[in-house]
């Protein structure tokens, strides 16, 4: 090759670098490019732990606009880092489908951009630092207007270096032994819990299936329920049956629970909703096995009839019932006795079974009802269930509060014998 052949060589490749480079420079930029300058991205303020890294920049035709903190907290970081993680891969599928669906669109007619923002705020709490992570994405216009179709967000509670807290260090041990016995009234278990959220005066716990939030005036002193205001327990008879879980709901309904004195013939056919009934916090008590007169029978067929009753309640719940009911209210002093446990009798009857009238039924209960009461109710009765829904209506408008019998005997300081009892007044 010759100096000159060389030369011209090298001329032309410097010319067609020139070239490339003078198309970088003055080509037109993007709209996401034009949307990042024109349509900024304010991020929170509200940054009082953590060190900020703030990124704003376009990819595949989209808009990103990042904060997150840094820590040198190697579990806090990996939470952090899945949830960006999370948001950025979501958001790298969302643009793919909206450049999909530009591309079919007309020619002339406007792109909308995908936008996401990845923020977060960190306050400093008396005893954590709340650190709420969030996003939001969405397809906007290159006037700026646009909405969000996606949100997600994610609250951290940390000590001052950045170490996750957990309930326990968050409530303290005293409150946290309290929401313990709280939460075993209701069947429910802080291990079981999936996410929660905590606020200097409230704690909401969220499980699979099931929400709950308790202030912490009621963590206090132990529940929902207010030892100073009225309360009763309703009681349902010769259960379970066709209306059992229609019951259950209706307490829950009234943040309330109940107590159900179960046939142990019964049992069996109904299974699920004895289940259902336990897991919602009721009390699943003994009604005995077959509904004898129990003052009719010798020692060994009383012993029978309680320990046959008890055998099927344990095989559904995995718990021996605590309280009886005597069919009749039959009951001497040697019942109590084999029973080996309170036999719970009422003070108020509704008389359900005779009248089948729902309006009866409601009058009933709001002309005799009275603090410290236990009603007695049949639950194999629609109109049973027609009155009470309408009687517990005016209740919890006088502020009655609904529990289950052994709750009315532990707020009102009995210790369960093996004897009959009626009602527990203040
Ligand atoms: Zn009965």
């Amino acid at each position: 090759m010759t100096r000159l052949m060389k030369c011209s060589l090298l001329i032309s490749a410097v010319a067609v670098i020139l070239g490339f480079l003078i198309f970088l420079l003055s080509r037109e930029p993007s709209p996401a490019e034009r949307f990042l300058k024109e349509h900024p991205y304010h991020f929170s303020e509200t940054k009082e732990w953590g060190e900020e890294s703030q990124d704003s920049y376009t990819e595949n035709g989209g808009c990103i606009f990042s904060a997150y903190p840094e820590t040198d907290n190697e579990e806090s970081m990996k939470i952090i880092d899945g949830f960006t993680q999370t948001v950025l891969d979501r958001f790298q599928e969302f643009s793919a489908t909206a450049a999909e669906q530009a591309a079919a669109l007309p020619e002339d007619q406007p792109r909308e951009i995908p936008r996401l923002i990845l923020d977060y705020t960190a306050e400093k709490k008396e005893n954590h630092i709340a650190l709420r992570l969030f996003s939001a994405s969405g397809l906007y216009k290159e006037d700026g207007k646009g909405t969000d179709s996606h949100h997600d967000e994610k609250v951290l509670y940390l000590s001052e270096d950045g170490a996750p807290l957990g309930i326990a260090e968050l409530l303290g041990k005293e409150r946290m032994e309290k929401l313990s016995k709280i939460l075993d009234r209701s069947k429910l278990s802080i291990d079981t819990l999936e996410d929660f959220t905590y606020q200097e005066n409230e704690i909401t716990l969220k499980w699979e299936k099931e929400e709950r939030t308790f202030t912490m005036e009621e963590i206090e002193r132990g529940g929902k329920i207010d030892p100073e205001k009225p309360m009763i327990a309703l009681t349902f008879d010769d259960g379970p049956g066709q209306y059992t879980k229609q019951f259950a709901d209706l307490l829950t309904r009234y943040n309330g629970h109940c107590t159900f004195f179960m046939l142990g013939i019964n049992v069996g056919n109904y299974k699920e909703s004895v289940k259902y009934a336990y897991d919602q916090g009721h009390e699943i008590a003994s009604h005995t096995m077959r509904h004898k007169d129990l003052c009719t029978l010798s020692q060994k067929d009383i012993t029978k009839e309680i320990s046959d009753a008890d055998q099927v309640i344990k095989s559904v719940i995995g718990e021996k019932p605590n309280l009886v009911r005597p069919p009749y209210g039959s009951a001497k002093s040697t019942v109590a006795s084999i029973a080996g446990r309170p036999l719970i009798h009422w003070n108020l009857d509704t008389e359900d079974w005779r009248t089948r009238n729902p309006e009866a039924i409601k009058t009933a209960i709001l002309n005799e009802v009275s603090d410290g009461a236990i009603i007695l109710m049949h639950e194999i009765y629609d109109t049973s269930y027609e009155g009470l829904e309408q009687a517990m209506e005016e209740l919890d408008k006088q502020g009655y509060q609904f529990v289950t019998v052994s709750e009315l005997m532990e707020y009102r300081k009995v210790t369960p014998q093996a004897k009959s009892y009626f009602s527990f007044p203040k």
